[in-house]
């Protein structure tokens, strides 16, 4: 088994630096691949930095050369980038621009990969399969290139795509990772935990996704962490944000929109109860499910009594419905 993972790596590493080489140095790569992240604003240096690829539009072109330079099928198929059919082989992410996925000591691990075209019917992005070196539930995108800026500045902020990764990274923001699409897991978070206890969520601005989001946050908060969020404008990601911002203002937007977490879900679930007292019961509840994941006894108390004011509640109810759910839990 050690092995086999150990050739998945190797297939891996040649197929990163495959797109890679095939983004820059060829005639389509260029035209099409390279032209694509030059229009997103990415620098050479970023795309170096992140190793951006390209896989050509031709059904076996990567399988063809990785078997060429000898690298087994066997290892292909696992890695999931090549799909072995009954009597053809195929690449998995023909036509596509390739984000490789990178483990916290950089190692190739998988790779996400864009559509280019506007077709609708075949998904935004594709990801490698799981396989025995690529668990989606236990990487975070741009941890590598994040990992010193987090330690650094105690803190890590959380986004949902590979661009806004690369584009805040670009505008020179560098503790930020992403959890690619999937909602945040134990293993993510336990992850970022190694580096800093402060999280900072960067919602997309679309109410959807916002509110889709909020439930995984009270994972953060049964790890012991301290879990802000911070919200962009209707439409705006935190990507297309860094691009149209200077640095100045993506930093200034990040320290001055950000909300504790509690706070923030207090004021948004009452915006969203205001004169209908059944909702704002449940609502309330919810809260302080909430709160009890905080391991910390003077957290929870003082949330309490914050989230009072803002739900216009006595402290005395939020702490016996606290009582009762810690009770249930037991
Ligand atoms: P872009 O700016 O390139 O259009 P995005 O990163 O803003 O994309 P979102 O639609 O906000 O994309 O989705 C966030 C993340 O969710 C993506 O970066 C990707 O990891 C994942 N994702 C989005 N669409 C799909 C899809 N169709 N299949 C799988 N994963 C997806
Ligand atoms: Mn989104
Ligand atoms: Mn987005
Ligand atoms: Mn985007």
């Amino acid at each position: 088994i050690a092995n086999e993972k150990e050739s998945m790596y190797l297939v891996s590493e040649f197929a990163a630096k495959y797109f890679h080489n095939t983004l820059l140095n060829t005639e389509e790569g260029k035209a099409i691949g390279l032209s694509y992240f030059k229009e997103r604003g990415f620098t050479s240096e970023t795309i170096q930095k992140f190793n951006l690829g390209y896989s050509p539009n031709i059904w076996d072109a990567f399988t063809k050369e990785a078997l060429q330079k000898g690298y087994a099928l066997e290892y292909l198929e696992k890695t999931g980038l090549t799909i072995v059919g009954e009597d053809k082989q195929f690449d998995r992410f023909k036509g596509r621009v390739m984000f490789p996925i990178q483990s916290m000591s950089g190692r190739i691990l998988g790779f996400g990969g864009r559509i280019l075209s506007q077709d609708k019917k075949a998904a935004k992005y594709l990801n490698s399969p799981e396989s025995d070196i690529y668990h989606k539930s236990k990487v975070l995108y741009g941890i590598f290139q994040a990992k010193q800026a987090i330690a650094k500045q105690n803190n890590c902020y959380l986004v949902e795509g590979y661009t806004d990764v690369i584009q805040m990274h670009q505008s020179g923001i560098e503790n930020v990772v992403a959890s690619s699409g999937t909602a945040l897991t134990p293993d993510q978070i336990r992850l970022i935990n190694r580096l800093t206890k402060n999280i900072t969520v960067l919602f997309d601005g679309d109410a959807a996704g916002m509110r889709a989001s909020i439930r995984g946050i009270d994972l953060i908060l049964e790890e012991g962490m301290n879990v802000k969020v911070c919200t962009f404008p209707e439409g705006e990601d935190p990507d297309s944000f860094a691009k149209k911002n200077s640095f100045e203002d993506v930093k200034n937007h990040l320290e001055n929109s950000s909300m504790d977490f509690i706070q923030f879900k207090a004021s948004l679930l009452m915006n969203d109860a205001k004169n209908d007292p059944i909702k704002k019961a449940d609502l309330i509840r919810d809260m302080v499910v909430s709160i009890s994941k905080i391991p910390d006894r003077i957290k929870r108390e003082i949330y309490i009594q914050e989230t009072s004011k803002t739900m216009e509640i006595s402290e005395d109810v939020l702490f016996n419905t606290l009582a009762q759910i810690s009770q249930k839990e037991i």
